[in-house]
């Protein structure tokens, strides 16, 4: 079970994967390097993968998503 903290909330549209706000610096909307089908891979956390956001280059292990969230290895803690 990966801690609420872990959670990145996201959003599929067309064919391109959203973060709703960047956890490192706040951006929201932030256009993932990441497609929907590697999202289906990581859910079941049986896949991890690593995606740099291009907002502010910060780099987050990603190691399981469900229907709204990706979950990282770290806690994401916003401000
Ligand atoms: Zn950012």
């Amino acid at each position: 079970m990966i801690p609420f903290r872990n959670s990145l909330p996201y959003d599929i549209q067309m064919n391109d994967v959203y973060a709703t706000e960047c956890p490192f610096c706040g951006q929201a909307h932030v256009r993932l390097p990441l497609k929907p089908g590697e999202v289906a891979e990581l859910r079941g956390g049986s896949r991890k993968r690593a995606v740099v956001f291009p907002c502010c280059h910060e780099r987050l292990q990603l190691v399981d998503a469900d229907a709204d969230y990706l979950l990282a290895d770290r806690p994401l803690d916003r401000k």
